[in-house]
């Protein structure tokens, strides 16, 4: 007769046996590609079931945003959208983007202005043919650069540029794009994944192996990284001078540009990255930030508190902000610069 003992014994091996079945039967295996679109390498890492067709699902996803976001696509809605002052119908999800980036443009004060596109052309950053406009060139541009001057008719999802205004959607378009990527991910089952898009990082849920995913945000002057951050069902987006730019003369010019006085934003910030639930809100904050500069910036972060930051200093020192202390660690190889932290 067996005893009560070895009967519970007995049940807690059935049901270990239950579990362990369980989890074998389930798929942890990884799916991955790498693909080049809307600029830059995008790479997807998902796990669970059918990762393959999600993968699929995914890249054709961010192709048919490259073909309606992207300023140099002939059919682009954006492409249509620069060369007329007409109204013109958009989708939805045009119409959505476009007013958050409208939105942002006037909580940043115009630090982000998606109007931008005449100074980044001028510039030559649109075909990568580089050039140093004269100062009277610039000047003649910067009245173009008016967030007033695009119309957004929410009610018909309808918008108007006026004459010689333009718009690029490069600093909010990834983010964009990383968002619509992970709920797709979510939708399709999937409860670990990993998106980067250039600096656009979002990662859907934790690791396979229960741990948070480790982010490490690259170092500025060269190799390797600075630090990382641990996070899950969060966006990691960086910007820097350091992703494209072009020297001239001695000077380095980047793709970053102050919209208030025409030419590459130079604040004293190496790269800023945010922390936020959203990655195009994180977007939008990465290139605003930088063009802030160190005091706006963390007078910005005193006042809205909704994501957290991580701001490298021309002369190496990296400001975070106090929200991230607790999921954050300095690489040790890293000597340019101190950690400091800010508080509200
Ligand atoms: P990346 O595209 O390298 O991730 P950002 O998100 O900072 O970097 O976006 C920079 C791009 O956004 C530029 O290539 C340009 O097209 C556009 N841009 C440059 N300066 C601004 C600005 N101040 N506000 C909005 N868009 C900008
Ligand atoms: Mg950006």
């Amino acid at each position: 007769m067996p005893s009560p003992y070895s009967r519970l014994i007995l049940v807690f091996f059935v049901l270990c046996l239950s579990t362990s079945c369980q989890s074998s039967n389930s798929n942890n295996d990884e799916y991955n590609a790498e693909i080049y679109s809307m600029d830059t390498i995008i790479s997807l890492r998902v796990w669970g079931d059918n990762g393959n067709v999600s993968i699929q699902d995914c890249e054709n996803f961010i192709y048919s945003i490259e073909d309606r976001f992207s300023t140099t696509r002939e059919n682009s809605t954006i492409y249509r959208l620069n060369r007329s002052d007409d109204w013109i119908s958009v989708s939805q999800e045009m119409a959505d983007v476009l007013s958050f980036a409208i939105t942002m443009t006037h909580q940043t004060q115009g630090a982000f202005n998606p109007s931008i596109y005449p100074l980044v052309t001028a510039w030559g950053f649109t075909l990568d043919q580089h050039i140093v406009p004269d100062s009277d060139t610039i000047d003649s541009l910067l009245p173009l650069i008016d967030i007033e001057a695009v119309h957004l008719d929410s009610e018909k999802n309808q918008v108007r540029l006026e004459e010689n205004v333009q718009l690029d959607l490069g600093a909010i378009a990834k983010g964009y794009t990383a968002d619509r990527v992970a709920d797709l991910l979510r939708s399709n089952g999937h409860s670990s994944a990993l998106i980067s898009l250039g600096g656009n990082i979002y990662a859907v849920g934790k690791k396979v192996d229960g741990s948070l995913w480790n982010i490490g945000i690259k170092n500025p002057y060269g190799g390797g990284t600075v630090c990382s951050v641990y996070i899950e069902d969060k966006a990691v987006v960086t910007s820097g001078g350091y992703q494209r730019y072009f020297i001239e003369e001695g000077e380095t010019y980047w793709h970053i540009i102050d919209p208030r006085t025409g030419y590459p934003a130079k604040a004293g910030l190496a790269s800023v990255s945010i922390v936020s639930d959203s990655a195009m809100y994180g977007d939008v904050l990465s290139t605003a930030l930088f063009v802030m500069g160190l005091e706006e910036a963390t007078e910005y972060w005193r006042t809205h508190q909704d994501f957290e930051a991580i701001l490298i200093c021309d002369e190496g020192d990296v400001f975070i902000t106090s929200g991230l202390l607790e999921q954050f660690a300095m690489v040790s190889t890293y000597t340019t610069g101190e950690l400091k932290v800010i508080y509200p």
